[in-house]
């Protein structure tokens, strides 16, 4: 099999291993890891037709992960997609509606960060195996919400680990701070900031970037990762789920061999979508890349006019985790269509620093053909839920239901007709509030998780084990922080 080495999108001259980009998150430069070049599956469609979900991430993950032995690999995979999730499918898809749910959301958090960081955990140690890595590696996380409870969960009591999680106080919803702020594991802390996600993630970011305190760090035997979804180990299992689910499709008979399928994204910080379009790229026949944006449109503008600017007023919406204007994951997108030029990139993005915009080349906007942008208010998210519940007795979460919204918009104005798969990023129970909201057409003031039980009777679905655990469990973090104050806090946690 060809190796696959990866490089950074602001400096092409250095390579590196797999496991070395995923131990290190970030390139030193800022960058982001990029595989020198996007591999190509190695099985046809129809041999992956006959797999499970586990075998299928084996050939997709080899592929970019070509310094894992097949054991180790296999491994990670055994040990991620497992009982945790609440199917053995692990990522069921359900019609509705004229299009197909993908629901990502089965695993320990329910909501889609658990398809990969069931197994970044697995992956981290095992790179750090074959790195002779003896440093504890300390993973430093900033969330909008999904990802802090999701890599908390994954790291918890994993030996060798520490995981410190930043998440916007009164940004994210009543469960998921209740997800976060009970967790076990004494490796584990989570910290409010004042301030909104992008201040949070731009904190970790510096701290990433800060090479003396990396020097402190590695004195105390420490070193940072991150668990974000800029970290390759992030992405990589996410490409899994569009080959499968266009191999479940096909082994369904719902779609015939080469048929080409759109896919729809609720986007945020552009890790799910950039995925799928990975997956194209392996081969995957995938004709449109639809992704969905709430009223924090950067990326829905983006597309329309090849301006990136963040200059904008952040709002806070009822799918807080693409509450988002910095959608660090379109970095990679931005350097493939630059042609790999990591200089034209690079200074891309330090005029996205200095002037919170940059607009790419008419050459590089040719490049984005396969991609289209939408977005949805949230009283149109509202009025989805109810339109899909009323009618299908299928009940979206507000994340979903934007890409939902966005796909019905997107066949109004095109008419295409292709069947179109839509990423279910949440489970929603996990945002139970917003959407019994949206169902009965009033806010309700009425404690969550009675919200949860009458959901449940509503929808016929029972209440997933993530929100049955934290009902009565105890708090145990109640720590908050100025988004100035985030490299302090770390240090504190480490004893630094
Ligand atoms: C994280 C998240 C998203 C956005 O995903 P990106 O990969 O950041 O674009 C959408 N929906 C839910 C529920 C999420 O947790």
């Amino acid at each position: 099999m060809e190796k696959v080495l990866y490089k950074s999108t602001r400096d092409s001259s250095k390579l590196v291993t797999a496991s070395q980009a995923i131990l290190k998150g970030l390139s030193d430069d800022g960058g982001l890891f990029v595989p020198t070049a996007l591999p190509k599956l190695d099985k046809s469609i129809d041999e992956l037709s006959k797999m499970d979900y586990k075998g299928i991430a084996y050939e997709v993950m080899k592929l970019f992960l070509s310094d894992f032995t097949e054991d180790e690999l296999k491994n990670c995979i055994d040990n991620a997609y497992d009982e945790k999730f609440d199917t053995k499918e692990i990522v069921p898809i359900t019609e509705a509606d004229g299009a197909f749910y993908l629901e990502l959301y089965h695993g320990s958090t329910i909501a889609f960060k658990d398809m990969a960081l069931s197994i970044l955990p697995h992956l981290m140690t095992t790179a750090a195996k074959k790195n002779n890595i003896s440093n504890e590696i300390v993973i430093l996380t900033a969330t909008s919400g999904d990802t802090g409870k999701a890599a908390l969960a994954g790291f918890a009591d994993v030996k060798g680990t520490k995981i410190i999680v930043f998440y916007p106080k009164g940004g994210v919803s009543f469960i998921q701070e209740r997800q976060m702020v009970t967790q076990t594991g004494d490796n584990t802390i989570v910290i409010g900031i004042k301030g909104n996600f992008d201040d949070a993630q731009t904190g970790v970011k510096k701290i990433f970037g800060d090479k003396e305190f990396a020097k402190q760090l590695a004195d105390k035997g420490y070193q940072f990762s991150s668990a974000n979804s800029i970290n390759i180990g992030r992405l990589v299992p996410q490409v899994v789920y569009y080959v499968y689910a266009y191999a479940k499709l096909l082994s369904d008979k719902k779609i015939s061999e080469g048929e080409k399928i759109n896919v729809v994204v609720p986007t945020g910080n552009f890790g799910n979508i950039l995925a799928a379009y990975f997956a194209k790229n392996m081969g995957i026949p995938i004709a449109k890349l639809i992704c969905a944006s709430n009223e924090n449109k950067v990326l829905y503008d983006f597309f329309e006019t090849g301006v990136y600017d963040r200059n904008r007023e952040f709002m806070l919406t009822n799918s807080p985790s693409m509450d988002i204007l910095i959608s660090s994951n379109l970095e990679r997108l931005i350097y493939l269509i630059a042609g790999e030029d990591s200089d034209k990139n690079a200074s891309l993005m330090k005029s996205l620093v200095s002037e919170g915009r940059y607009e790419i080349s008419k050459d590089m906007k040719d490049k984005l053909d396969s991609f289209t942008g939408g977005f949805a208010t949230q009283e149109e998210t509202c009025a989805k839920i109810k339109d899909m519940y009323e009618k299908n007795g299928y009940v979206l979460d507000t994340h979903t239901a934007v890409a939902s919204k966005v796909y019905d918009d997107y066949v109004k104005k095109t008419g295409d007709k292709t069947k179109t798969v839509i990423a279910s990023t949440a489970s929603p129970f996990k945002f139970t509030t917003s959407v019994m909201e949206a169902i009965e057409g009033k806010k309700s003031d009425e404690p969550d998780f009675e919200l949860v039980d009458r959901l449940s009777s509503i929808s016929g679905v029972k209440v997933p084990r993530a929100i049955d655990e934290i009902r009565t469990a105890p708090t145990r973090h109640d720590h908050v922080c100025e988004k100035d104050k985030m490299a302090d806090a770390v240090r504190s946690f480490l004893g630094i």
